[in-house]
């Protein structure tokens, strides 16, 4: 392993994964609203707006974006008749969906072709069964294959609103992307604070405090496998330290869309990279591994937290699982389907092998490509 190049910190160009902002709402908004057909006017939109309203909402680039509403809530004002809008805009990632105060909505855009939600019933039930059959399928998640259709409904509609807006983790305060199960006394709490080494959570700072003075962890649990200057790779055993692995998870599931969380880490290892310096290893990413894989994944889950993220650590990660695999004297595999972000970093990863084979070989090499494909097959 000892051969591995870490990445660069500065090379900011190949990045891993890079940050949701790179792909954000662009300026195609359509600020120009005039003409639009089927609008109504402010007047005549009955308030509170209904779940499923589509409307243009002022995001944070200051221009308006076209939403879908997800789920609307009461705020506590004077007014008992004010709402928040959890909104989902419609051109954009689910990790952007958040709640916006009715003023960032333009009402005179509001949809008044209610027809579509009729036609999606009617769509529904003229579907026959093969095809809904095989929607539904389509529409199921890796590691959800043992939820039937309803299950999966109640699923997302249990996901659809991020529960946690914020954790604090170390020295960053950083906004989450999607929901995560956390046990249900944190369902209430707008921010959670992680201990960055045992990654306790808790629901108030001065809780965090009070367990900084007394948790023993300057590193995560487990063997320090890597080091490269101020890099370091630790492998945690679930079955070791299955609370780690569990607060690990619920981390993670905020800013992973479609991972499913394993209760039952156990079975897993968990490959946790840092940055190390006098105060401590604090984790940049993780990748997870099932100890035994029937289907020779060598990787399960991947994650750059945020703050990290279009640092190369991604590709670093990747490379890191194939290193591992190479030990076993194995062909390894990533787990699909691949999250956005992931898909990219193994596309980034895969790109960079090709194009330092192809340099090293010069024209004295052929690529089949199907071959070439097959191991980042997503
Ligand atoms: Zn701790």
């Amino acid at each position: 392993m000892g051969s591995m190049e870490p990445p660069r910190a500065e090379a900011n160009g190949g990045s891993a994964a890079p940050a949701y902002n790179g792909g954000g709402p662009t300026a195609n908004g359509g600020d120009s609203l005039a003409g639009r057909k089927g609008k109504a006017g402010p007047g005549a939109v009955p308030l509170p707006l209904e779940v499923g309203t589509r409307v243009m909402c002022r995001w944070r680039d200051q221009k308006l974006h076209p939403v879908k509403v997800i789920e609307r809530r009461k705020v506590s004002s004077l007014n008992s008749s004010d709402y928040e809008y959890y909104v989902h805009y419609t051109e954009f990632n689910r990790r952007l969906d958040e709640w916006v105060k009715l003023e960032q909505l333009d009402l005179e855009s509001v949809e008044t072709d209610i027809d579509e939600k009729v036609e999606d019933k009617a769509t529904s039930l003229k579907m026959t069964r093969h095809q809904k059959r095989k929607i539904d399928e389509t529409h199921v998640e890796a590691g959800h294959e043992e939820l039937d259709a309803a299950s999966l409904r109640e699923h997302e509609e249990f996901t659809k609103v991020k529960n946690i807006a914020k954790i604090e983790l170390g020295r960053y305060e950083i906004d989450t992307w999607y929901f995560s199960p956390f046990p249900p006394e944190y369902n209430d709490s707008v921010k959670l604070y992680f201990c960055e080494f045992c990654l306790n959570f808790m629901k108030r700072k001065e809780q965090l405090q009070r367990h900084m003075r007394k948790c023993d962890l300057k590193h995560p649990p487990g063997d320090e496998i890597y080091r490269n200057g101020t890099l370091s790779m630790f492998e945690v055993d679930g079955k070791k330290n299955k609370v780690y692995g569990q607060n690990l998870c619920y981390l993670a599931k905020l800013f992973l869309d479609h991972k499913t969380l394993y209760y039952d880490v156990d079975l897993f290892l968990f490959y946790i990279l840092c940055e190390c310096d006098d105060r401590g290893c604090h984790m940049v990413g993780y990748f997870s591994k099932e100890k035994h894989s029937e289907e020779s994944y060598n990787l399960a889950c991947i994650l750059t937290l945020p703050p990290y993220q279009r640092k190369g650590y991604g590709k670093f990660l990747i490379a890191f699982s194939y290193e591992l695999s190479k030990k076993e004297g194995k062909v390894g595999t990533p787990e699909r389907p691949l999250s956005d972000l992931g898909l990219l970093s193994y596309r980034g990863y895969w790109t960079r092998v090709l194009l330092e084979i192809l340099k090293k070989h010069k024209s004295n090499i052929s690529i089949k490509v199907s071959f070439i494909c097959d191991p980042c097959r997503y």
